[in-house]
C-alpha cells in the first residue's frame, strides 16, 4: 500500500471531518469530474481525428447495488493512466488544477512582492498577505473527489485512459493510503465505486443506495450538467397470465429502462424568444417549489469581460415565510451548468430577496469546495446587473401592468420600502419610484410621480398620514383639513410606511410631511395672526390646561388647521404618535416617546366652554382637558391611558 503523504492525510481527515457539511453533494463533485472527463475527450478529438465520438458515446451512468452497498458513476471520458491516476488521487496537493492554482497563486504573490518593493503604497502593498495555510489549501483548491469519503468507507477507481490497452483500479479507505493495481475494463473512461458506510444514529446513509434517492441528487445537483447522466430504473407492468381466472389477481413484472434522469439543456441558456412562456412556468415551478406561475420572468445574456446567463422570476405570490428569520434569499448559482451554491446571497440586494432564478457563468473562478466563490468583484457585477434588471422590470410593471404591479406591491412592496428604511435612503432613488400609496384623493393606489403630478405648481410639499386603516385616517381631523385646503393626502397604513418616508425625507425636491406633524406651511397670513393672538389672548387658560395634563403633553396650543374637530394631538420632532405606537410594540422596545401637542380651534364652541370653566371652575377645566386629550387619543387610534376614570369622567358630565 501507498501511504498518503501526512499533508494529504491531514487534508483528508480536515476536510471529510469539517468542510463539507454537506455530505450529499459528493454525487455532484463525481458527476462534476465525469463531466469534465468527457470534456476533455471531446476537446481532444477536435484535434484528433484519429478519435471518432459518436453521439451516444459522451454520457455519466449513475448505478447502485443494494446488496453489495455499493454506489457507482461511471463516464465514459479521457480516463487516466496509472501516472495520472497516482498524480491526481495519490496526493490530494497534486491535482491538476491544483498544480495550476497554485502556479497562479505564486506569480500572484510575487506580483504583490514586487509592487512592495517599488515602494508603492498601493493596493495591497500595505497590506500584509498571510501565508497560505493548509485550510486555505483546502478552501481553494480541488479536492472534490475526497467528498466521496464523507458516504464511503471504501473508494475503488477503475480506470483506461483513452488510447491505452490496460486499465487500473485505485483503491482506498480514506484512512492511510491507497493502492494501484492493473484491472481489466472494457472501453476507455472510468467507473468510481462508492461502497457507502453503514447508517449512524445522526446519518442515514441508506438513501443513496435507493433508486429515488439517488435520483433527486441528480436532479436537485447536476439536472443541467451537457451529458446525459443515466439510470437503470425499476418499472412494473402487468402480465397476462394464460388461462387465469377474470378475477384473479393481476400478475406484476419487474423490468428495467434506460433513463436520462438531468435534462441537459440549460433553459436560462435559451432565448426568451425561442421559450415559451409555460416552459419557464414549468421550470418555475418544479425548480423553487411553487404551486402558482410566476408573475414576471428575466432573461439576460451577458457577454464580455464576464459572459453569464441569467433567468430570475418575480412570485405571484409570497413564500409563506418571506418575513421571517427563517427566510433565505438568494439565486441559484451554476458554473458551466453545475450547480455551484443552492442560494447565493450576494447577488440579490435585501430589497429584492423575494426574487427567484439562476445564475450560469463560466468564468467564475470556484473554490474547492465549490460553495463559496473567490473572486467577489465578478460577482459584485453580476449583481449589479441582476438588480438593474429587475428594477426595470417593476418600472414597466407598474408603468404598463397596474393591476399586476398592484398585486405585486400589495405581496412584496414592504421589502421595498424596508430596503429605503433600512439603507439609511441609499436605495431611495432606486426604489422610490416604485412605492405605491394610497391617495386620500384619488381613492386609489398611486405613485410619488402620479402624486405630484396631480398637485397644483407650487405646492411645496408631499403630504401624508399614518394610521392602522386608510377609512379612518381618510377621516382624521388632519387629514380632512388638508384634503378640505385642496392637498392630495397619502394614507400609509403599513407599519413600515412613515419609517421610509422620514428616512427619505424629500422626494423630487419636495418634503415629506406627516399632516399630524408639526408645521406644515399651510396656514395663511391672517390665520396665522388669528392664531397667535388667540394664544397670547389665553396663555393662562393653556398654561392650566397644560399643568393639567402633565408630561403628556409638550404644549397646549391653538391650532393653524383644524376645521370641524375641536381638538387634536400632533407631535412636535421626528416621532410621530403612529411612531410611537410602532415602536412600543416592537421586541426591544426603548420607550420612546413622541413630543405631544394638544391642539385646540380656537373656532369651536368647546373652546368657548374651556374658557368659561378656567374662570368660574377649575376642577371643571382639569376634568375637560382630560376628556379632550383622551378622545384625541382614541382618534388617532391610542389607548386611553386610563378607561375607568375616562368613562367616569364621561358620566359626571352626563349627570
Ligand atoms: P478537481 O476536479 O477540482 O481537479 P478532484 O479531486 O475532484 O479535483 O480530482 C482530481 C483530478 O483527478 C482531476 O483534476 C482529474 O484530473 C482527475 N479525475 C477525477 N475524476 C476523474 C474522472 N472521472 N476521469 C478522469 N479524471 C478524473
Amino acid at each position: 500500500m501507498r501511504k498518503f503523504k501526512t499533508e494529504s492525510k491531514k487534508l483528508l481527515d480536515l476536510m471529510i471531518n469539517s468542510i463539507y457539511t454537506n455530505r450529499e453533494i459528493f454525487l455532484r463533485e463525481l458527476i462534476s469530474n465525469a463531466s469534465d472527463a468527457e470534456d476533455k475527450l471531446y476537446f481532444k478529438s477536435l484535434t484528433d481525428k484519429s478519435i471518432k465520438l459518436k453521439k451516444d458515446d459522451l454520457v455519466i451512468r449513475v448505478s447502485f447495488d443494494e446488496d453489495a452497498r455499493t454506489v457507482t458513476v461511471s463516464d465514459s471520458g479521457i480516463g487516466m493512466t496509472a501516472e495520472e491516476l497516482e498524480k491526481n488521487l495519490g496526493v490530494i496537493a497534486h491535482s491538476d488544477s491544483l498544480e495550476f492554482k497554485e502556479a497562479q497563486m505564486v506569480a500572484a504573490e510575487e506580483a504583490a512582492e514586487a509592487a512592495k518593493e517599488k515602494g508603492g503604497k498601493g493596493k495591497g502593498g500595505s497590506k500584509k498577505k498571510p501565508a497560505p495555510s493548509t485550510v486555505d489549501i483546502i478552501g481553494q483548491f480541488g479536492v472534490g473527489f475526497y467528498s466521496a469519503f464523507m458516504v464511503a468507507k471504501k473508494v475503488r477507481v477503475v480506470t483506461k485512459a483513452y488510447g491505452e490497452d490496460v486499465a487500473h483500479v485505485w483503491e482506498s479507505d480514506g484512512v492511510e493510503g491507497y493502492t494501484i493495481a492493473e484491472a481489466q475494463k472494457e472501453g476507455h473512461g472510468t467507473d468510481v465505486i462508492l461502497t457507502i458506510k453503514d447508517n449512524t444514529d445522526e446519518e442515514n446513509y441508506d438513501v443513496y443506495l435507493t433508486e429515488p434517492g439517488l435520483k433527486e441528487l441528480i436532479r436537485r445537483y447536476s439536472n443541467y450538467v451537457r451529458y446525459p447522466v443515466q439510470m437503470e430504473c425499476m418499472h412494473q407492468r402487468k402480465v397476462e397470465v394464460e388461462g387465469a381466472e377474470e378475477d384473479a389477481d393481476p400478475q406484476w413484472e419487474t423490468y428495467f429502462e434506460t433513463e436520462t434522469i438531468n435534462s441537459m439543456v440549460p433553459i436560462w441558456k435559451r432565448r426568451k424568444q425561442d421559450v415559451k412562456q409555460e416552459e419557464y412556468d414549468e421550470f418555475y415551478k418544479s425548480q423553487f417549489h411553487d404551486f402558482a406561475d410566476p408573475a414576471r420572468t428575466i432573461s439576460v445574456h451577458a457577454e464580455g469581460a464576464i459572459s453569464y446567463d441569467v433567468l430570475m422570476f418575480i412570485p405571484s405570490r409570497p413564500p409563506f415565510d418571506l418575513y421571517s428569520k427563517d427566510y433565505k434569499k438568494g439565486l441559484e448559482l451554476y458554473s458551466s451548468n453545475v450547480l455551484i451554491m443552492d442560494k447565493c446571497e450576494d447577488l440579490l440586494p435585501d430589497h429584492y430577496s423575494f426574487v427567484r432564478g439562476v445564475v450560469d457563468s463560466q468564468d467564475l473562478t470556484l473554490n474547492i469546495s465549490r460553495e463559496t466563490l473567490q473572486q467577489n468583484n465578478q460577482l459584485r457585477a453580476i449583481a449589479k446587473k441582476v438588480e438593474s434588471k429587475i428594477t426595470s422590470e417593476l418600472t414597466s410593471m407598474c408603468k404598463n401592468d397596474r393591476e399586476a404591479y398592484e398585486a405585486f406591491f400589495e405581496n412584496f412592496g414592504r421589502g421595498i420600502k424596508f430596503g429605503i428604511y433600512t439603507s439609511y435612503g441609499a436605495y431611495a432613488a432606486e426604489l422610490a419610484p416604485l412605492l405605491l400609496f394610497y391617495s386620500a384623493k384619488q381613492e386609489k393606489m398611486i405613485t410619488l410621480d402620479e402624486y405630484l403630478e396631480a398637485a397644483a405648481d407650487g405646492q411645496e410639499a408631499i403630504y401624508y398620514a399614518a394610521g392602522e386603516d386608510a377609512e379612518r385616517l381618510a377621516k382624521m381631523p388632519m387629514v380632512t383639513s388638508v384634503v378640505g385646503k385642496g392637498y392630495d393626502v397619502l394614507l400609509c397604513t403599513q407599519d413600515v410606511d412613515e419609517f421610509c418616508l422620514q428616512t427619505m425625507m424629500q422626494y423630487q425636491e419636495k418634503q415629506l410631511l406627516n399632516v399630524a406633524g408639526g408645521d406644515l406651511g399651510l396656514e395663511t397670513e391672517a390665520d396665522k395672526e388669528a392664531a397667535e393672538a388667540a394664544t397670547e389672548a389665553n396663555a393662562d387658560l393653556f398654561a392650566a390646561m397644560k399643568e393639567a395634563l402633565g408630561d403628556r403633553v409638550v404644549k397646549v396650543a391653538v391650532s393653524t388647521r383644524l376645521t370641524d374637530a375641536p381638538a387634536a394631538l400632533t407631535a412636535k420632532g421626528p416621532v410621530s404618535l403612529e411612531m410611537e405606537k410602532i415602536m412600543s410594540q416592537m421586541p426591544d422596545a426603548q420607550g420612546i416617546k413622541s413630543e405631544r401637542v394638544l391642539e385646540l380651534n380656537a373656532q369651536h364652541p368647546i373652546f368657548e366652554i374651556l374658557r368659561k370653566a378656567h374662570k368660574n371652575n377649575h376642577d371643571k377645566l382639569v376634568s375637560y382637558t382630560n376628556i379632550l386629550y383622551n378622545q384625541a387619543l382614541l382618534v388617532e387610534g391610542l389607548p386611553v391611558e386610563d378607561p375607568v376614570a375616562f368613562s367616569q369622567a364621561i358620566c359626571e358630565l352626563m349627570k
